[in-house]
């Protein structure tokens, strides 16, 4: 006999977990199936972001970067802390206490919409149906109207420098290092790479970070691109652009790594090597290709407008559909799709994803580079704010970095925001509300901002556009 539930969600991170709490708000029967398992054999919901991604990494940077603030500001604020030490042990406990008070508030949120939580896989029966299989083996039956894929994704493994879990590790390992490697490679300087490697070298690990391509963070507009990595070359970030890495090979005395550079082949040895070069998706045991699933030729699983795949009853949020492989993303997916079960008219904004780097300073952006406005045709115009007469950095002793705006010469319209600089990350909230809202320069140029905040830098960029800034480092139009 198998058990009848109107919405079935195999995964239960930030994709799946929202889709069945809102689900179980609108009414449906909901249950949510995830296989996760955390090194001690734990149980937890909460996915990749909760237990190996988005919490513990910040959990991570919160502390280096308190560590290294007080090695490198207390002075400066006339604070002596003598000499400072590690507990790498109690920074690794904290961290598991913040993920592990997080997944358990999913547990207690399960519980308030009564959404049956269930820990082990779910595979694809068809016919509506889903097989659970508890982590002790037991299996069960499912059956469900709608049946949502929510599975996620995994680190790519790359052949020439595959994990062993020892000296190359993917990110999870990475965030569970026990001792501060004395030195640490990385192949991939994308948005895994710049945050772990701002973790192990604040925490003191001589940190080398090799990155394919020619460019620093790509997808951020060039001038605020160059500046943040002009700050993390500063703090002792060691970033070579243009080196492909050709092999990693580990021994008893630490990973060789041999990578090739402006036509040469060059050989680096390190403690740990961190290979951070992007997600796939995740799909295995899921049955998803015995049903006919169509997946594209990526792996990632194909949906229309509405997250239906190409099987009736079906659908698939977050990771393993592709598109930005961000937390934020995932939870929007899955509450516009329960919503749409539930015949509303909920879509998400996919030209206002927010996306953020918590490095120190932070890097932060939404919508169009400047690059990218003027290759869609727009006439662009720019303006930038910098943090550097501002007053609250000042004060806060993190006065670096810069906002850019770009926006349309004919509508005004703002086209995107790029920004480096202290808890950019925050302001970025005023940027997507801009972008949703369709806001002109004009809109932001006649907001009041609160003085001293972080936010008037912002500001400064709108007005800087047309050479308003007071604070500009744009030459005023006359
Ligand atoms: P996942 O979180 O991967 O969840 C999928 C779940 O499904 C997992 O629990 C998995 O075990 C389970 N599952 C898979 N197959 C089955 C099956 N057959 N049956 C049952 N369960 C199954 N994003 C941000 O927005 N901000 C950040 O700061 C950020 N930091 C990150 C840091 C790191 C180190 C990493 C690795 C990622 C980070 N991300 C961040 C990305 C973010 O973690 C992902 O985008 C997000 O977790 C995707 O959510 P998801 O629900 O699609 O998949
Ligand atoms: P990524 O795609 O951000 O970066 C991978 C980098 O590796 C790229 O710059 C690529 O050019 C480089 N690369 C690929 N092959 C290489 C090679 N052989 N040698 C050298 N460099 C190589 O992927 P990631 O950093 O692994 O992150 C994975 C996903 O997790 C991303 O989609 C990201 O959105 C998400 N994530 C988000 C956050 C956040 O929002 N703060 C934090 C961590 C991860």
């Amino acid at each position: 006999m198998s058990e009848q539930f109107d919405v079935v969600v195999i995964g239960g991170g930030p994709g799946g977990y929202p889709c069945a709490i809102r689900a179980a708000q609108l009414g449906f029967k909901t249950a949510c199936i995830d296989g996760w398992l955390n090194r001690d054999s734990s149980t937890a919901f909460g996915g990749t972001c909760l237990n190996a991604g988005c919490i513990p990494s910040k959990a991570l940077l919160e502390s280096s970067e308190l560590y290294h603030r007080m090695q490198h500001e207390a002075s400066a604020h006339g604070i002596g802390v003598g000499k400072l030490a590690i507990d790498l042990e109690k920074m690794q406990a904290r961290k598991q206490t913040v993920s592990r008070q997080l997944t358990g508030g999913i547990k207690t949120l399960f519980t308030a919409n009564k959404v049956t939580g269930l820990h082990g896989y779910g595979k694809l029966l068809g016919g509506g149906q889903v097989e659970f299989t508890a982590h002790d083996g037991a299996k069960q039956t499912l059956s469900a109207k709608y049946i949502v894929i929510a599975t996620g994704s995994e680190p790519v493994n790359l052949k020439i420098a595959a994990f062993d879990g020892e000296r190359i590790v993917d990110s999870w390992g990475a965030l569970d290092f026990t001792e501060v490697p004395k030195s640490l490679g990385i192949i991939g300087a994308g948005v895994i790479g710049v945050e772990l490697g701002s973790v192990w070298s604040r925490l003191g690990a001589k940190t080398v970070i090799l990155e394919a391509l020619p460019t620093f963070l790509p997808m951020v507009d060039a001038q605020i691109s160059k500046e943040a990595l002009r700050h993390l070359t500063k703090q002792g970030l060691d970033i070579r652009l243009g080196a492909k890495v050709q092999s990693a090979k580990a021994g008893a005395k630490g990973v060789v790594v041999e990578y090739e550079s402006g036509g040469e082949i060059k050989k680096e040895t390190f403690d740990k090597l961190i290979v951070a070069v992007g997600r796939k998706p995740y799909t295995s045991g899921l049955g998803a290709e015995e049903l006919g699933v169509a997946l594209d030729e990526r792996g990632f699983v194909k949906v229309d407008a509405h997250y239906k795949t190409n099987i009736d009853g079906v659908y698939a949020v977050g990771d393993v559909i592709g598109g930005a492989m961000l937390a934020h993303k995932g939870i929007e997916e899955g509450v516009a799709l329960a919503e749409q079960l539930a015949g509303h008219h909920t879509q998400v904004n996919y030209n206002a994803i927010p996306s953020v780097v918590y490095t120190a300073p932070e890097i932060a952006w939404v919508g169009l580079t400047e690059e990218q406005a003027k290759a869609k045709g727009y006439e662009v115009k720019t303006g930038m704010g910098s943090f550097a007469p501002s007053g609250r950095a000042k004060a806060m002793e993190q006065a670096a970095g810069s906002i850019k705006v770009i926006a349309d010469v004919k509508t005004d319209r703002i086209l995107g925001f790029h920004m480096c600089g202290p808890y950019v990350s925050e302001l970025l909230a005023e940027a997507v509300l801009a972008l949703e809202f369709a806001a002109t320069c004009e809109d932001l140029a006649l907001t009041m901002h609160g003085h001293p905040t972080l936010s008037e830098t912002l500001h400064d960029a709108v007005l800087a556009v047309d050479g308003r800034a007071v604070h500009a480092i744009n030459k005023p139009k006359k």
